[in-house]
Order: structure tokens, then C-alpha cells, then sequence
């Protein structure tokens, strides 16, 4: 169908900026994302349901390769996976980063080649470690101690399995205490400031079945800020120096994680990219140049950047009550398809779509149908005063963590993932049903 953009519609461009690059107003309050009607998209998949713009997806991925033409960009699967997002992060040349048999499995069967995933998880299992040995996965990140023997006695006596080390650098950032992981206080890596990482290494080197290629840290998410970065950056050069020192070995990898924050409502801060990758650069080059040094080859693993701003979820409004000085505004999913803002209290903007209302605006809060008072999905947001059952809202930045976290609460079901692209949809996954549930429960 033809869409006809409506200029004279006020969307101002603070609002515009947390939507997809192709989001377009249409007549009559309706939106349009990868050139298909978000009401077209609820009427013919039904709601909930989360659409991603497969060129929002693939732009980003030429962003990141753009700012970094000389690092490995890998997007990190755990934020969003499907057999259609393994399939767009292969054609635009990014690699892969998994932490469980299940994500290398799916990217391996969707035809993502194994030697550009990197496997991580602080518990690996032993299906984790067959299926990454099995499969040929690039690189195993060490996180535990426990892991170098394990893993070498995997390989065999004639394999060898490239591998790196998690370090924890010591630098405390992320968008909440549940996202920080740089610092000594949380379950991932091995520490720097306790000699663990370094003692880690020396036994990595003494496996001949294994074959050290660099150092890795993640030192949180939703981080708006280039100067921990860097911060982090120079630690890990000062141990590649130190390791060079002790063992002579000089390491051919830096991977310096993902965590790249986002706006999620109009107005937020997002990482500068371009200035991350220039600062990154400089201090890697002048690092290694003081410590004299061969600059290593720059990993990095950005996963809500690459997914979360291409994805719009849909609900259809269910209920609406006014509680003394509240109006809740009860839609048709929830906590079971985004738990973020009951884990984390995370802020969305959703926005009522398919019809204008001439309503004063008022604070409504937005609340799922599961059975917790915490099911909120956005408190305290401006909504026309007038919104009623069979409304329809659209919540911007919903494709990372949203459904890669979803629950089986209630037996709602998981929504539907709808594509769009040059005007066309396409379903990629299919909604959850109650016979989805019924086969796994096999007993009575
Ligand atoms: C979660 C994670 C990422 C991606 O984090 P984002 O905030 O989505 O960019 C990258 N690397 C590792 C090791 C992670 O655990």
C-alpha cells in the first residue's frame, strides 16, 4: 500500500529520535514504521506484538562498522535472537556473542558461521561446553577458574580451542545496580585487583590445548559515558604489559564488551559512538605505544544498541480505571513480554497510535494484565485524557531485553515478532498458544 506522510503533523525531533530512522505520522494518529501501518501490523497479527524494522536492524550494524572499521563488532545475542536477526547480523559482517548452547545452536543452525561467535556465561554447563567444542565456536571466554582444566580436558589431547579471560577492571558503570559488572562485588570475570585474572593466565598459557588469544572485559549497560571506557581500556593494557613481563607472550585481542546505552524516552542521553570509538582508539594506540606494546585487534560486543531502538511494541488497551488521584490504563500484555521496568525501573514513552484525540493530555500509568501490583509498564506517562478500551499503543525502543526476558506468566503466551521492511511484514515468530503449553506439560 502507498503511505502518505502527513509533514504537518508537530512530531518535534526529540520525539522522533527514539523512534526506527523510517518511522513516518500518517493521517488520522496512525504511524508507520518500515513503511507498514502499526495498525495494519495489530489488526492482521493481533496485539501484543512486537515489530522489528529489519533496516533500523541492519543500519545500526553499518553504523557500528563504520565507526569501527578496524575492531570485530559482535552483537550480543542475549539481547534479542531469532533465526531472521542471526541471518541480518551474518549479511552485514558482524560476529556473534552467546552464553548458552541454546543461542549457538540457533545461530549455528541458521546458518552463522562458528568461528565468529564467542561463547561467554559465568556458569558455563557441561551442554555449553560440548556444544561450543562440537560446533567449533571462535572463542571461549574463561570466567571461572574451574573452567581452564575443564575445558582443556574437553579439547583432547590433540584439539586446540582458542580462548580469552574475563577480567573485571574495577570500574563501576551501568544504567542500574543489577546491569554493573565491572566491579569486584559481582559474580563475572576474575579480578584484577585480587591477582585472580593474572594467576588465570598463567595457567591458560601452561595448557597446550588451549590458546590464549586476549583479554575481555563488560563492565555493565545502559552506560552513556565514554570515560569509563577508557578508564577500563587502560587497566587492561597495564595487564596485557604485565603479562607480556611475566610470560613474554604479547596478546593478540582486546575485547572490551558491549553495554552501549540508549534514550528510551525523548530527551535521554545515548553513547556518542563515533566519540567511543575515536577516544577507544587513541587511548589503545597511546597505551600500547607507553607500554611499548603491538596494538592489539579491538572486539567489541554491543547488543541493546544494535536491536533495542529498532523495535516497537503494540498493545491493545483493555480497561481503564480511575483510582483517587490514578488512572490506570490496562493493556493486553505486560510483565510477560517486558519485565524490565518491574526489574530494573526502567522509564518508557508509549504513545497512543490509529486515532488523534482532541483530550487534554493526563498522567496515566500504563500496567500490564498479570496478577502483580509491580506489572507496570510505564508510570506517570502523558497520555490523551480520553483513552479507552480497544485503544491501541505503540511503546518505542522495545527490541532488547524485552522479549529475550519473556516468562510464561499467567499462560498469557509470548507475542508475536513481526518484520517490517520496504513496506512489506512478515511474521518471524509466531505467537505462543495455549497448545504450546499443553504439549510441554506431558504429565498428570
Ligand atoms: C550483555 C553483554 C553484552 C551486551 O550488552 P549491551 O548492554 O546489550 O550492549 C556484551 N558482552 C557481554 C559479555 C555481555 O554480558
Amino acid at each position: 500500500m502507498t503511505i502518505t506522510a502527513l509533514s504537518a503533523i508537530p512530531t518535534d525531533a526529540r520525539e522522533l529520535s527514539i523512534w526506527p530512522a523510517s518511522m513516518t505520522p500518517l493521517p488520522h494518529g496512525g504511524l508507520a514504521v518500515g513503511g507498514v501501518p502499526l495498525t495494519e501490523i495489530a489488526d492482521r497479527f493481533d496485539t501484543p506484538a512486537y515489530v522489528l524494522d529489519e533496516g533500523e536492524v541492519r543500519g545500526r550494524c553499518r553504523t557500528y562498522r563504520e565507526a569501527f572499521p578496524d575492531a570485530a563488532v559482535l552483537y550480543a545475542a542475549k539481547a534479542f535472537l531469532s533465526r531472521a536477526m542471526v541471518r541480518w547480523v551474518r549479511e552485514e559482517g558482524l560476529g556473534l556473542d552467546v552464553c548458552s548452547a541454546g543461542e549457538l545452536e540457533l545461530a549455528v543452525t541458521s546458518g552463522f558461521p562458528p568461528e565468529r561467535i564467542v561463547l561467554h556465561g559465568n556458569a558455563k554447563s557441561p551442554r555449553d561446553l560440548e556444544a561450543a567444542l562440537r560446533l567449533g565456536v571462535g572463542r571461549i571466554v574463561i570466567d571461572s577458574p574451574s573452567e581452564i582444566a575443564r575445558i582443556a580436558a574437553a579439547v583432547g589431547p590433540d584439539g586446540r580451542q582458542k580462548v580469552m579471560v574475563r577480567v573485571v577492571p574495577g570500574v563501576s558503570a551501568g544504567g542500574h545496580d543489577k546491569i554493573r559488572t565491572g566491579t569486584d562485588d559481582q559474580k563475572f570475570g576474575l579480578s584484577l585487583t585480587d591477582g585472580g585474572a593474572q594467576h588465570a593466565v598463567t595457567r591458560i598459557l601452561g595448557q597446550p590445548q588451549l590458546e590464549l588469544t586476549g583479554l575481555h572485559c563488560h563492565i555493565g549497560s545502559q552506560i552513556t559515558d565514554v570515560k569509563p571506557y577508557l578508564v577500563a581500556l587502560r587497566r587492561m593494557v597495564g595487564l596485557m604489559a604485565r603479562i607480556r613481563d611475566a610470560h613474554g607472550v604479547v596478546l593478540p585481542e582486546l575485547d572490551m564488551g558491549g553495554g552501549h546505552g540508549i534514550a528510551y524516552r525523548p530527551g535521554e542521553p545515548a553513547l556518542d559512538l563515533t566519540a567511543l570509538a575515536r577516544r577507544l582508539r587513541a587511548e589503545l594506540i597511546e597505551g600500547c605505544a607507553a607500554a611499548r606494546l603491538t596494538v592489539p585487534r579491538l572486539l567489541i560486543e554491543p547488543g541493546r544498541a544494535v536491536v533495542g531502538p529498532a523495535g516497537v511494541a503494540l498493545y491493545r488497551v483493555l480497561a481503564v480505571k480511575h483510582t483517587g488521584e490514578k488512572v490506570f490504563v490496562a493493556v493486553d500484555g505486560g510483565m510477560s513480554d517486558n519485565p524490565r521496568p518491574a526489574l530494573y525501573g526502567v522509564r518508557y514513552a508509549p504513545r497512543l497510535i490509529g486515532r488523534t484525540s482532541a483530550a487534554e493530555t493526563r498522567t496515566t500509568t500504563v500496567v500490564g494484565r498479570h496478577c502483580e501490583a509491580g506489572d507496570v509498564l510505564a508510570a506517570d506517562v502523558h497520555l490523551p485524557g480520553d483513552i479507552r478500551p480497544g485503544d491501541l499503543l505503540a511503546v518505542p525502543v522495545s527490541g532488547a531485553y524485552q522479549l529475550s526476558m519473556a516468562s510464561g506468566y499467567n499462560l498469557v503466551g509470548r507475542p508475536a515478532v513481526v518484520a517490517v521492511h520496504e513496506g512489506t511484514a512478515r511474521l518471524l515468530v509466531r505467537r505462543e498458544t495455549l497448545q504450546d503449553y499443553r504439549s510441554r506439560d506431558i504429565g498428570v
